[in-house]
């Protein structure tokens, strides 16, 4: 019988799902980043193959020699340049030699990319991810893909929960300095890591310690801020929705697609759930961008990568 297997991997956690030929999920399995940027590749390893495994618990299949897959694809965050395509193809590798799988169809790529061309197939569309990074893609729909963004955590992803978490921190140090007002956001932070000064916490940004993921889970305490009233905080978030329209006007610009009719795609914790971003971006989007549609914003972007592996016909 078909067995597809479908992996989003990101920055702050990975989702390896097992379906038959209608997308039905048989078997699931959840891990911690798999972003090799972020992670470094043993770890990103480490969560796939768990992930894989997870899955696969759940799944009756036979016992024994290799569990073989009509499709395999794998979405993942960190894809942004032909030597990342590299080196991941290497993980990947590795991480299906160890779960013991075969296939013949095979497909690694940037998770955005792949969510897209799940989501719309061939029609014009674009897609913006703003999760643990950030991100856009678009599609003409003629065949052509456009990017913007993406750049990792270091120096890029601006509007991501990480940025979002890492410009709460920055403006903490700048209350501290007396370069900003003290507002609720500082109290809330450092409650939240049970610090008692600032120093702790900056002792924490450049300790072994200091995860990706644990400054873009700060995003939830700069949105409760903001709600309790905190100016600095809803600065953070106004700057954030910013730069992802920017991201999105940008890619449209290039695609060619503002005067047409396309589908838009968001996908991510920070634009999933963070309505007054959402809906900036999107009030922003509509004036450049008229006959823009906006589906599913509730999916799941695995949704949208299972739906890439079924539709996928290789050798074309
Ligand atoms: C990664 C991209 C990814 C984006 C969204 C960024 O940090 O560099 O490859 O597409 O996050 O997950």
């Amino acid at each position: 019988s078909f067995h597809l297997l479908a992996v989003d991997g990101g920055g702050t956690k990975t989702l390896a799902v097992i379906t038959d030929s209608k997308g039905s999920i048989l078997g699931e399995g959840k891990e911690g980043a798999s972003n090799y940027q972020v992670t470094g590749k043993e770890m990103a390893i480490k969560a796939l193959t768990a992930s894989i495994q997870e899955a696969l618990a759940n799944v009756n299949v036979p016992n024994g020699g290799m569990i073989h897959f009509e499709k395999i694809v794998f979405a993942l965050a960190g894809i942004d340049t032909l030597t990342d395509e590299i080196e991941v193809r290497g993980i990947v590798e590795k991480t299906i030699k160890q779960v013991g799988l075969s296939t013949e169809k095979l497909l690694v790529e940037n998770d955005c990319l792949s969510a897209l061309l799940g989501a719309t197939q061939n029609k014009a569309g674009a897609l913006l991810i703003s999760g643990t990074g950030s991100i856009v893609f678009a599609h003409d729909g003629q065949g052509n893909f456009y990017r913007t963004g993406g750049w990792g955590y270091r120096v890029g992803d601006e509007g991501s929960g990480y940025w979002i978490g890492k410009e709460a921190i920055r403006s903490i140090l700048k209350m501290n300095d007396g370069r900003e007002k003290e507002t609720i956001l500082s109290k809330l932070i450092l409650q939240e890591f049970g610090f008692k000064k600032v120093e702790d916490l900056y002792n924490w940004v450049y300790s072994s310690a200091y995860c990706v993921d644990d400054v873009s889970a700060l995003t939830t305490l700069v949105e409760e801020a903001y709600k309790m009233g905190d100016g600095v905080s809803k600065g953070i978030l106004d700057e954030a929705a910013e730069e992802l329209t920017l991201l999105l006007e940008t890619t449209i610009k290039k695609a060619g697609i503002a005067k047409e009719e396309f589908q838009l795609i968001l996908q991510g914790g920070v634009i999933q759930n963070n309505h007054y971003i959402r809906d900036i971006v999107l009030d922003r989007l509509k004036e450049k961008a008229e006959k823009v549609k906006i589906i599913d914003t509730d999916q799941k972007p695995i949704t949208f990568i299972i739906q890439r592996g079924l539709n996928l016909k290789w050798g074309l």
